[in-house]
């Protein structure tokens, strides 16, 4: 089973993982609890150039081609060989995260980027994409430097939240859509309660 956090910066997508996988985990239930970018030794450098303000200006294409590679590489070291000895995946952003921020927020056209990003991960599709969503101007942010995408305008998130939403909307069979701003423990109930039917 294959489970994606997804939604906006802030909006508390690590902390659900979290405790999604220690529920599964207390279950009986192998889990293993990754992200992206950057959760492989590829994935860290590719993350260090891809967030680093030092970076500077970053072509889009080369942009979207390094989250790609991240991906590519991640599937293949970790969320693959996982899956094929059963256990459940629980990954904080996914493909969804490139079509929104590489895709709709920026200047590169949605199917192609949809076209790499769906190469790069052999089409491998979540059973279930939970998106935490919250108006940008209501996220969290905890984080006191804001990295490079961070720092990017409203304009920017908001589309993107967008986005994620139409996503959502097209294929609700294999999203949940909860609001960020509930208390932690409502949003992580409502993940269990899915992830329930979707085990028994
Ligand atoms: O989720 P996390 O905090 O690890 O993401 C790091 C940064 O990378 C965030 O600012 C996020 O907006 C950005 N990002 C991106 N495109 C992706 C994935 C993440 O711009 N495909």
């Amino acid at each position: 089973l294959f489970i994606v956090f997804e939604g906006g910066d802030g909006v508390g997508k690590s902390t659900q993982a979290d405790l999604l996988c220690r529920w599964l985990t207390e279950a009986g239930v192998e889990c293993v609890r990754t992200f992206e970018p950057g959760d492989s030794l590829v994935g860290t450098k590719i993350r260090q150039i891809v967030l680093d303000p030092a970076t500077g200006d970053l072509a889009p294409r080369a942009e979207a081609l390094l989250y790609a590679a991240d991906k590519a590489h991640h599937l293949y070291e970790l969320v693959e060989p996982a899956l094929r000895r059963g256990a459940v995946v629980v990954c904080d952003r996914y493909v969804d995260s490139m079509l929104a921020y590489q895709g709709a927020g920026r200047v590169l056209d949605i199917a192609e980027v949809e076209r790499v990003a769906r190469w790069a991960t052999g089409d491998l599709r979540p059973h279930l994409t939970v998106l935490l969503d919250v108006d940008p101007s209501e996220a969290v942010h905890s984080k006191v430097d804001k990295d490079r995408l961070e720092a990017a305008g409203d304009v920017f998130h908001q589309r993107t939240r967008e986005y994620f939403l139409q996503l959502a909307a097209r294929d609700p069979e294999h999203y949940l859509v909860l609001h960020a701003r509930d208390s932690v423990e409502q949003i992580a109930a409502a993940v269990q309660d899915r992830v329930h039917q979707l085990v028994s």
